[in-house]
């Protein structure tokens, strides 16, 4: 039977490819489910000051336990939610959930935290994006300033002005904004300057290879930015290295397993009470 078909047709019979489809379908058919019976949770990795590795903020990041798969990456399951829409329930879950948790964290630091939310860039085709984040700050009573949004790069492009001025609203509210995966994307630094940007996070795949070559280009892109009042965190520091070579170009924030993995928020508040009593620790 098989002896009439084309090549096209043994290439769908690819057991690989069957294997990664049904994945696919199954996830899509679980993610729904996920939301309402709470197998999304948010994880959090501390954002610390290069100079004295002292915490000034979490990333929240979305982690999925399937009951039958195991830990399902974002990497593989936002794309879903993205295409399905669910995505706007699962931000503004996360939104929420991270925006309460820092509220409740008050009571470890002196400082206020600052909490940082991935946005996907399908969140700024809703309208009333705005009103939403307002009403989460009000419901959760966390100031504005606290509050960081990381958008990719593409936000900015594909699509209209009305994203453009969605993050102006947002940042008038006094909500920061951050570039996300800096230099993975297309914008120069001139046309983020036209914007209401705070803070550009250079994509860790810099950093990674920073002890080879990437040095000058790390440099300029800190550099730069300062220059044009943005302020700089690098993403994935890892070792030691990465660390001195950052905090010598004048890099003030990072994250990275160097300092911590992404935790679950019963560790992050371990992490921030070790701070309280031990002081500043060597990493
Ligand atoms: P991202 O926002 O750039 O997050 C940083 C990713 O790098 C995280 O992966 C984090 O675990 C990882 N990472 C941090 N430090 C290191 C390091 O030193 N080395 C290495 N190798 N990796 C490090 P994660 O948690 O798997 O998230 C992947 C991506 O999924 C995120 O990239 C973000 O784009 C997306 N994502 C995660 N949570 C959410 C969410 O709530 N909403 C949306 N829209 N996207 C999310
Ligand atoms: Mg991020
Ligand atoms: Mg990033
Ligand atoms: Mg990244």
């Amino acid at each position: 039977y098989a002896k009439g078909l084309g090549r096209a047709n043994y290439v769908v019979f690819d057991p690989t490819m069957h294997a990664r489809a049904v994945r696919l379908l199954q996830l899509e058919n679980d993610l729904k489910r996920a939301l309402r019976e709470q197998e999304l949770n948010l994880f959090f990795q501390p954002i610390v000051c290069l100079a004295d590795q002292r915490i000034i903020g979490f990333e929240a990041l979305v982690r999925w336990m399937h009951p039958r798969l195991g830990m399902v990456s974002p990497l593989e399951f936002i794309p879903i939610a993205e295409e399905t829409g669910l995505i706007f329930e699962i931000d503004q879950w996360m939104l929420k959930e991270a925006c309460f948790r820092i509220q409740q964290w008050r009571r470890f630091t002196e400082e206020p935290l600052s909490i940082s939310v991935n946005f996907s860039a399908k969140q700024f085709d809703q309208p009333d994006l705005v009103s939403q984040v307002r009403q989460v700050l009000l419901e959760t009573r966390i100031s504005p300033q606290q509050l960081m949004i990381e958008i990719t790069e593409s936000v900015l492009f594909s699509r209209d002005q009305a994203a453009i001025d969605t993050l102006h609203q947002l940042k008038n509210m006094g909500v920061s904004l951050c570039i996300d995966d800096f230099g993975t994307g297309y914008a120069s630094l001139q046309y983020l300057q036209q914007l209401p940007v705070d803070t550009l996070k250079i994509d860790r795949s810099f950093i990674k290879r920073m002890d080879v070559d990437n040095l000058d280009l790390v440099r300029s892109i800190i550099e730069l930015a300062h220059d044009l009042g943005l302020s700089v965190t690098a993403e994935g520091v890892e070792t030691p290295v990465q660390r001195r070579f950052l905090l010598d170009m004048g890099c003030q924030e990072a994250q990275g397993h160097l300092f911590s993995k992404p935790v679950d928020g019963q560790m992050a508040v371990a992490l921030l009470q070790e701070k309280m009593t031990n002081g500043l620790k060597d990493w």
